[in-house]
């Protein structure tokens, strides 16, 4: 029997500090819906517009079972394609049209991926600190929770930089020294090392804050403390450069959270240039696209590590995981640490186990939605402040 899409709903919460944009489409079956993350934070206006106003009369009474041809229409319907705002829209489309398919069969998502190559993702969570004894700290308590991979930053993207000197007259920012980062972290990484020994894994995430120049001499400075990887280097704009610091160093390299076009990573997975992917999934445009580069990219050698921070919903999160416990390319998994709310609004979220993230074996994404108790955190309009990156000397720089 046919099932066809009934409506469109797109529900945005804000339970802490990111503004959740989930999609429920419903269909003609009675009790049958899915759900998909569409979550663009900063822009969560623009992508509940794209979904209510084009969308969602664009799919209203197609064929659910038929997920990659309305993946292929929706994509190119507007003609221009391949951006930010749109992407998330479609993909909140895409993964609910997964959901969907996976609670018609009884299964999981991942088996209709192919099914489990490992048991459990391992994940990796922040510890971030404004000082290098701090950061250690929060190692410590991670540890005692079981965790075994950590991301370390001293302060936010950029440092904390108490010495700088700004002009007379310097504008509001988010200010940093690119130079007293560098210092800095190379500094902390030593003492981690010194503190932790060799046998934690450790990352680190340049934010696309460096030079070219400085970031190939970055690359080559910690190679020293064997990360598991250095993310975002270079910001996608410099893309070329990777060729240069992967001729002088091994420093694994990820990359990949604010592409939104084939042509962005494409050419760095093909030429071995970095070794992780890790798209955010809602802004590459859903769970069929992802599966598909993860297959090109093992085909490469290339490994997984999908963005996961708190502006993915826990409904993104499970798509996530889908992937990473389905391909055999699977590197880690970013991972916060969510709070008792977010299981309460997102009944069947992941767990985290002894540093190991595990999905439900409900049918589908396995993740469901109290829509009353979602409505009682309605997001709340900002003007974003840690993008609105400046050099010492006021230069707008990017975040
Ligand atoms: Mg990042």
């Amino acid at each position: 029997m046919t099932i066809t899409i009934r409506d469109v709903k797109v529900i945005v919460t804000q339970p802490g500090k990111s503004q959740l944009v989930v999609v429920k489409l419903l269909t003609s079956e009675p009790g049958l819906y899915g759900l998909g993350c569409a979550t663009f934070k900063q822009r969560f206006h623009a992508v509940r517009a794209a979904i209510e106003h084009h969308l969602r009369p664009f799919v209203i009474g197609r064929n659910v079972h038929n997920i990659e041809q309305i993946w292929q229409l929706a994509m190119n319907n507007g003609y221009w394609r391949n951006g930010p705002i749109l992407n998330n829209a479609i993909s909140g489309i895409d993964q609910a049209l997964w959901d969907i398919k996976g609670k018609l069969a009884g299964m999981p998502v991942y088996q209709l991926l192919g099914g489990k190559v490992r048991e459990g993702a391992h994940v990796y969570i922040h510890c971030d600190a404004p000082t290098k004894e701090q950061v250690v700290e929060n190692i410590r308590a991670r540890q005692a929770e079981g965790y075994r991979y950590f991301r370390v930053q001293i302060g936010i993207y950029g440092g904390v930089s108490s010495q700088m000197v700004k002009p007379h007259g310097a504008p509001h920012g988010a200010y940093f020294d690119p130079k007293a980062y560098m210092r800095d972290t190379l500094d902390m990484l030593a003492h981690v090392r010194a503190e932790l020994g060799d046998e934690i894994e450790l990352l680190h995430d340049v934010h696309e804050r460096l030079t070219p120049i400085d970031a190939v001499q970055f690359a080559k400075d910690v190679e020293q403390f064997k990360l598991f990887f250095l993310e975002d280097v270079l910001p996608p704009e410099q893309h070329a450069w990777f060729a240069n610091i992967r001729q002088q160093c091994a420093t694994p390299l990820a990359m990949g959270e604010l592409f939104n076009n084939p042509h962005e990573w494409q050419p760095l997975i093909s030429n071995r240039q970095i070794d992780f992917v890790r798209m955010h999934i809602s802004q590459m445009g859903g769970l069929t696209p992802a599966r598909k580069v993860a297959a090109f990219a093992d085909m490469f050698g290339v490994r997984t590590a999908w963005h996961g921070p708190s502006d993915t919903s826990p409904v993104g999160h499970a798509v996530n995981l889908h992937v990473d416990m389905s391909v055999p390319n699977f590197g880690i998994q970013e991972w916060y640490r969510p709070k008792q709310l977010d299981y309460d609004i997102f009944p069947g979220m992941p767990t985290v186990r002894n540093g190991y993230l595990y999905p439900n074996d409900q049918p589908g994404l396995g993740v469901d939605i109290d829509e009353a108790l979602a409505a009682n955190y309605p997001p709340q309009d900002e003007v974003i402040d840690w993008t609105q990156a400046r050099l010492p000397d006021g230069t707008p720089v990017r975040p």
